[in-house]
């Protein structure tokens, strides 16, 4: 752990319009027309994400799908797979733990690193968010935004600032100047209400949030007082906490041209295996194997995982009876193989689970 003295690294990474994202990196004839990820307009549904293309027109996530339509009649409004996004979900956060093991995740596509230790780049910060910014575009195929700072409501701020497909960093020295010129609705707690209380009392940026005494603060905005009077100094020592540990370690291609059959299929496996044991090796002892899966995309988009218990240990004949069982549940051409390992955790006693969706499957 670094000293209390010296300046946290945070990295706030937060994926572009995730399950938009998605869909159009699967159906490219998509990345051009304005989309929206929701539910239908004649069942009162609402838009969960949409993409550029459809902001332009002033469609934006939570508003009715009835109402995006009429903003944008072109909309192609496609319907969420939430399987799918969590599967893209737990596949960027096997990237972020491979920079450090503090990863707090705030939703399926957002979450804060704490790269403090991290000894990769050089030890840079901003060179790991970029490093993982490239691996999630090379390995996921889609864009991350990242935002480096010595604290998480400013790593939080930083990654929204160069949108989409952004970095940008705020060093140590230059958190002064940011925060001075920051407007108060930007800061972490301050909603609308609160936004037009700190209008009322003359204060727009957090300089002028500075002139105002603690006292004061704490007088009109009770507990929430003294976080202003904080974060407009830029003092955020909240840590990034760890909800989760590593629960699987995955590796994956997608092919460039559909394999034919399952012995196309099997062919290939070496090759991954190779890249799983590599990566394995950088796991420590904390972690026990339970089970092992393959993943298999179809040419038709559908997907199978089929996973299993390793009586015989960790071997490419394991993964090699894995991916005959998913071919027949298919039949047909493959663009994607993927094969991984599942961990129980010896630090919690947690067998690997799934992740909570955020929000229910309507
Ligand atoms: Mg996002």
């Amino acid at each position: 752990m670094p000293e209390a003295s010296q300046p946290r690294k945070i990295i706030h990474c937060d994926c572009d319009c995730f399950y938009a994202a998605v869909e159009m990196r699967d159906n490219p004839a998509l990345a051009t027309q304005p989309i929206a990820v929701g539910g239908r307009a004649g069942r009162r549904g609402v838009v969960a994400t949409c993409n550029y293309a459809a902001r332009e027109y002033g469609v934006h996530s939570a508003m009715a799908t009835a109402r995006a339509l009429r903003l944008c009649p072109d909309l192609i409004v496609v319907p969420p797979d939430f399987t799918k996004y969590r599967e893209v979900a737990l596949q960027i956060r096997d990237v972020f733990s491979d920079f450090t093991e503090l990863v707090e995740p705030l939703s399926l596509d957002e979450a804060f690193l704490d790269v403090s230790a991290t000894k990769l780049c050089q030890g840079s910060a901003t060179l790991m968010a970029e490093a993982i910014r490239a691996r999630i575009k090379a390995e996921v195929g889609i864009t991350i935004s990242a935002g480096v700072a010595p604290s998480k409501f400013l790593a939080k701020i930083a990654s929204d600032w160069r949108k989409p497909d952004g970095l940008f960093v705020i060093t140590p020295d230059q958190v002064d100047g940011f925060v001075l010129a920051l407007p108060v609705g930007k800061l972490f707690g301050v909603g609308k209400v609160t936004e037009k209380k700190l209008h009322q009392l003359a204060v727009k940026t957090c300089g002028d949030l500075r002139n105002i005494s603690l006292l004061k603060l704490t007088e009109h905005f009770g507990v929430l007082g003294r976080r202003l009077f904080e974060l407009s100094r830029g003092i955020d020592n909240r840590p990034v906490r760890i909800d989760r540990r590593r629960k699987s370690l995955s590796v994956e291609t997608t092919f460039v041209d559909d394999l034919p059959d399952a012995a196309a299929c099997i062919a290939r496996l070496p090759a991954l295996f190779e890249q799983l044991q590599t990566r394995y090796q950088n796991v420590d002892d904390t972690y026990r194997v339970s089970r092992h899966y393959l993943k298999m995309r179809f040419s038709d988009f559908t997907s199978t995982t089929v996973e299993r218990d390793l009586p015989d240990g960790i071997t490419l004949e394991g993964y090699q009876s894995l991916c005959e069982q998913a071919w027949w549940r298919g039949e047909q051409s493959v663009r994607l193989l993927g094969i991984g390992l599942r961990f129980s955790d010896v630090i919690t006693g947690q067998e690997s689970h799934q992740y909570a969706l955020p929000f229910e499957v309507g």
